[in-house]
C-alpha cells in the first residue's frame, strides 16, 4: 500500500508540472499571436525610385490582432538618391525577449535615355567625289553627364549612325542622312566686263576667266571658248564660254565684244559731244546743268575731287555721263609713275562709284593723252598709260575742238567762236570745255542754239562712242 501511495504522489507532481507547462505555453501562444505586434510598412516592400527623384522614408507601424499599437520601431539603413543602386532599409521592434524585423528594398534607377545632339544639318548632300566630314556631336545623360566619348559612329549605306548608351543601358540612336550627289552647276567668272570694246583693226585680247565647281574645285583649264571676233569689221561678236563638271553639269556664259569704228568720219558723224573737265563747280556746273536741261542736251563731265557730290549726283540723275578725269590734277603726282597714275584714277573712280553707284570706265587724261608736261616727271609714261588703260577696260577721250576756256580767253564770245568755227559735219566733234569757268557757262546756251540750228545732234559719250584720241607725244 505504501508503495502505491508513492506512485500516486509522484503522478500528482507530473500532472501538476505538465499542467503548469501547458498553461505557460498557452499563455505564450496567446501572447505571441494575439498581443505581440507585427511591423507593417507604409508603402511597399520594394520601392523603385526613378532618378533624379529622391526617396522619402514612409515609415512603418505596429499592429496586433486588436489593432494598431504604439511602440518604437528602429529604422536602419540609408538611401542615397543621387546614386543608382539597391538599398536595404531595416525596421525592427523589440519587446522584452521578442524581436520583429522587416526589410524594405529601395532601388534607385535611371530609365531616361541620353540626349544626342548632332552638329550640322541632319540631311546633307555631299559631292560624289568627297567623303562626309564629321561635324561633331555631343551626348549628355541625366545621370552620367557628358558621355560624348562613348558615342559610337558607324556608317549604314551612305548614312551616318550615332549610338550612345548610358550606364543604365538606356540607348539613344541618331541618324544623319547623306546623299552623295552634285546638285550645283559650275560657275564661270569672266575677267573684264561682259561687254567689251575693241577698236577696229586692233587685236582682241581675251581678258580671261575662271571656272570653279563646288565638287571639282578650280576647273578653269577645262573651259572651252567658242565664237570669233573679227576686228576688221565693225560689229558685235559673241564669245561663249562653257565648262562641264565631273557630274556632267554645264555652265555657259557669254561675252559681247563690240568692234567699234576707228574712223572718226564713221559713227558719230555730225555729233557734238560737249565735255566738261575739272568740275564740279558749285555755281557754274549748276548753271550748265540748267541750260543742258532746258535743251534736253546730254553731255559728259570729267570730274575731279572738286565740288559738291550733289552736282555729280544731279548730272548723273539727269542722264549725263560721268567720266573720270583725275583726283588731284597735280601733274607731278599723276605722272610720277604708272602706279601713281592708277592710284589717282582709283580715288576719283571711288568717288564716282560712291555717288552714282556705277563704275565709270570713261576717262580723260589730265592735259590729254598728247600732253608733253608728263615728260618732266616720267619719260614715255603716256605711251605706257594709253595702252595700259585700254588693257584695263577703260576708254579714253581727248578732243578735237577746244573752247580755249582754260587760259586763252575769259570772253564768252571767244569761247562761242572757238567752238562753233571748228564744228564739222564730217566727223564727231568732241568739245573740250571746263565747267569751272563762268564764261563757259555764259557761252553754252548760244553754242547749243548754234548746233541745233545747224543740224548737229548732241550726245553724251558712252562706251560705244568711238574714241577720239590725239597723238601721243611722250
Ligand atoms: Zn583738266
Amino acid at each position: 500500500m505504501k508503495e502505491k501511495r508513492k506512485v500516486l504522489q509522484h503522478k500528482w507532481w507530473i500532472w501538476f508540472g505538465g499542467g503548469a507547462l501547458l498553461l505557460l505555453l498557452a499563455l505564450f501562444l496567446l501572447y505571441y499571436f494575439l498581443f505581440l505586434p507585427h511591423i507593417y510598412l507604409n508603402g511597399s516592400k520594394k520601392e523603385t525610385i526613378l532618378y533624379p527623384n529622391t526617396y522619402e522614408e514612409q515609415g512603418a507601424y505596429l499592429k496586433n490582432v486588436f489593432g494598431k499599437i504604439e511602440g518604437n520601431i528602429t529604422i536602419d539603413g540609408t538611401v542615397n538618391s543621387s546614386k543608382i543602386g539597391n538599398y536595404t532599409i531595416t525596421y525592427s521592434y523589440r519587446q522584452g525577449l521578442f524581436h520583429r524585423k522587416v526589410e524594405r528594398i529601395v532601388s534607385i534607377t535611371d530609365n531616361e535615355a541620353p540626349q544626342l545632339i548632332l552638329n550640322g544639318e541632319l540631311k546633307q548632300t555631299v559631292c560624289p567625289n568627297k567623303q562626309y566630314v564629321e561635324e561633331g556631336y555631343t551626348a549628355t545623360d541625366n545621370y552620367d553627364g557628358d558621355i560624348t566619348n562613348s558615342v559610337q559612329v558607324k556608317t549604314q549605306g551612305p548614312n551616318m549612325i550615332y549610338e550612345v548608351e548610358d550606364s543604365s543601358s538606356n540607348k539613344t540612336t541618331a541618324i544623319r542622312e547623306i546623299t552623295y550627289a552634285d546638285t550645283e552647276e559650275p560657275t564661270i567668272t569672266l575677267k573684264g566686263s561682259t561687254t567689251t570694246y575693241v577698236l577696229e583693226g586692233a587685236t582682241y585680247q581675251e581678258p580671261g576667266y575662271t571656272a570653279t565647281d563646288n565638287c571639282d574645285g578650280d576647273i578653269t583649264s577645262t573651259v572651252t571658248t567658242s565664237g570669233e571676233v573679227n576686228t576688221n569689221r565693225v560689229g558685235t561678236y559673241t564669245l561663249t564660254y562653257e565648262v562641264t563638271d565631273s557630274s556632267g553639269k554645264t555652265a555657259t556664259v557669254k561675252r559681247n565684244v563690240k568692234v567699234i569704228s576707228q574712223n572718226e568720219s564713221g559713227a558719230g558723224k555730225g555729233v557734238i559731244y560737249l565735255t566738261f573737265d575739272d568740275g564740279p563747280h558749285a555755281t557754274y556746273t549748276a548753271q550748265i546743268l540748267d541750260i543742258l536741261k532746258k535743251y534736253n542736251v546730254k553731255a559728259t563731265f570729267f570730274v575731279t575731287k572738286a565740288g559738291p557730290d550733289s552736282l555729280i549726283k544731279r548730272a548723273y540723275d539727269e542722264g549725263h555721263t560721268i567720266g573720270l578725269h583725275t583726283w588731284t590734277h597735280q601733274y607731278q603726282t599723276v605722272y610720277k609713275s604708272v602706279e601713281s597714275y592708277f592710284q589717282d584714277l582709283a580715288q576719283i573712280s571711288d568717288r564716282v562709284k560712291r555717288i552714282t553707284g556705277e563704275e565709270s570706265k570713261i576717262i580723260r587724261f589730265p592735259g590729254g593723252s598728247s600732253n608733253t608736261i608728263s615728260k618732266k616727271y616720267q619719260v614715255g609714261i603716256m605711251t605706257t598709260l594709253t595702252n595700259e588703260v585700254l588693257n584695263r577696260g577703260y576708254h579714253y577721250f581727248d578732243w578735237n575742238i577746244s573752247a580755249g576756256d582754260a587760259g586763252e580767253t575769259t570772253d564768252p564770245q571767244v569761247v562761242y567762236r572757238n567752238i562753233t568755227k571748228n564744228l564739222s559735219k564730217n566727223r564727231s566733234n568732241v568739245v573740250l570745255c571746263h565747267d569751272i569757268k563762268s564764261w563757259t557757262a555764259s557761252a553754252l546756251e548760244s553754242v547749243i542754239q548754234y548746233g541745233l540750228a545747224n543740224g548737229y545732234t548732241f550726245q553724251k559719250i558712252t562706251m560705244e562712242t568711238p574714241m577720239v584720241r590725239q597723238h601721243v607725244n611722250n
